[in-house]
């Protein structure tokens, strides 16, 4: 009754948690929040007076599909800063946020059998998306020993000649792991030569707690090649706003723009006018927001290494812990499911971010420093009084 091509089509199980979560709330019950990848803070101050005052003047009409042209040259000058590589107004592409980026440049490049190459575990949609436009898709593994990077060896294997597109996130969700400078240049060497775009996701480039973001569109042949992903729905705690941007080659850009048009005709003017106010104004509360990530990452993946079967690896950037749960005689969807039934913590169970997730765990620490203790103590009490505990 329904197109057949729904069947194909994945979600997002943070979103069902978190409905799930407030249903629970609703009948009464105490909810830790961990589910969900949005940052606790309020919208900058500065961000928000932006948008009312675009608002009042008149920001309330249709606008260009691609983006006003003083913001597109405003993420452009932003990402020729923070990336080192120049690029212009006509690269850039504005999106109610950066979700549809994924959505809109599969559909561009992307035909029916198609091979994609996208890593495992991560962001559910890429691989929603590549199964719903009828390509195949290719997980690449984000192994733990490897601190959930790249193995370039293995990512070469994984290329044929049917490869057109490949997916990057660094840093990552939900792992927190980064791709480094060399495995970049590595991975750039590997498809310099073919017939393939990469879909560099950097929604988490300023959320990075040591070293510096590297983005693989700035090696030698690779700006052309590279989608640059990006918004300001982590980096300015706007996700509610529904504001990102890719940055891409000028022919792909006017086929993206024409997915626009057929799609949202375009992004909310208001909403644009802030996220410029955005990119040039003081960037305070950004490092502000970023050190009390990093107090909070200490926090869970110390609280989560000292309850008994839980193993979490340091995350190098995003607000993620993912711990290995596997020395517990549960699945971490049944540990999930519980931790958020009967002990008031909503998690997600690695399972949601592809196969390699069984046997981890997906915290989301955007929360309070004391939030996270009730939630560790909720867990580590959850297990004791079911005898889970090895
Ligand atoms: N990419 C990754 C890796 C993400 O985690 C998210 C949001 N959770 C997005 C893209 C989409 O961001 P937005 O909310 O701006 O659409």
């Amino acid at each position: 009754m329904y197109a057949t091509r729904m069947e194909r089509l994945g979600t997002e199980t943070a979103f069902e948690v978190l409905a799930r979560a407030k249903q629970l709330e609703k009948e009464g019950r105490n909810i830790v929040h961990l589910e969900i990848g949005e940052p606790d803070f309020d919208t900058p101050k500065f961000i928000c007076d932006a948008a009312v005052d675009a608002l009042r003047s008149g920001y309330t009409h249709y606008g260009p599909s691609a983006g006003l042209p003083e913001v597109r040259a405003g993420i452009a000058e932003y990402i020729s800063r923070t990336r080192g590589m120049e690029f212009d107004a006509e690269n850039v592409v504005v999106t109610p946020g950066a979700k549809p980026i994924i959505f809109f440049s599969l559909m561009a490049c992307v035909n029916e059998g198609d091979e994609v190459i996208f890593p495992d575990p991560a962001f559910p949609i890429y691989e929603s998306m590549v199964n719903f436009l009828g390509a195949k898709p290719v997980p690449l593994r984000l192994r733990e020993e490897n601190a959930f990077g790249v193995d370039v060896e293995e990512l070469a294997s994984l290329i044929t000649d049917k490869t057109r597109f490949l997916i990057l996130n660094s840093p990552a969700n939900p792992t927190g792991g980064t791709i480094g400078k060399k495995d970049l240049e590595a991975i750039a060497d590997l498809v310099r030569d073919r017939d393939l775009f990469v879909l560099s996701d950097e929604i988490y480039s300023r959320i990075l707690y040591d070293g510096e973001h590297h983005s693989i569109s700035t090696f030698p042949g690779m700006k052309d090649k590279t989608i640059i992903l990006d918004g300001h729905s982590k980096t300015y705690a706007m996700t509610g706003w529904r504001l990102g941007y890719g940055v891409m080659n000028r022919e792909l850009s006017a086929h993206v723009t024409r997915l626009m048009t057929n799609s949202n005709s375009c992004t909310n003017l208001f909403v644009q006018r802030a996220g410029l106010a955005a990119l040039e104004g003081p960037q305070d509360e950004v490092t502000a927001m970023v050190a009390e990530f990093r107090r909070r990452r200490d926090v869970i993946v110390d609280g989560l290494n000292a309850i008994p079967g839980f193993s979490c690896l340091r995350p190098e950037g995003a607000f993620y812990a993912f711990p290995n749960v596997k020395a517990l005689p549960i699945s971490s969807r049944e540990l999930a499911r519980d931790l958020l039934d009967e002990a008031g913590v909503a998690a997600l169970s690695g399972t949601a971010f592809g196969a390699a997730g069984d046997g981890y765990l997906r915290f989301s620490y955007a929360n309070s420093v004391e939030n996270i203790e009730t939630a560790l103590s909720r867990i580590h009490q959850h297990l004791v009084e079911k005898s889970l505990a090895p």
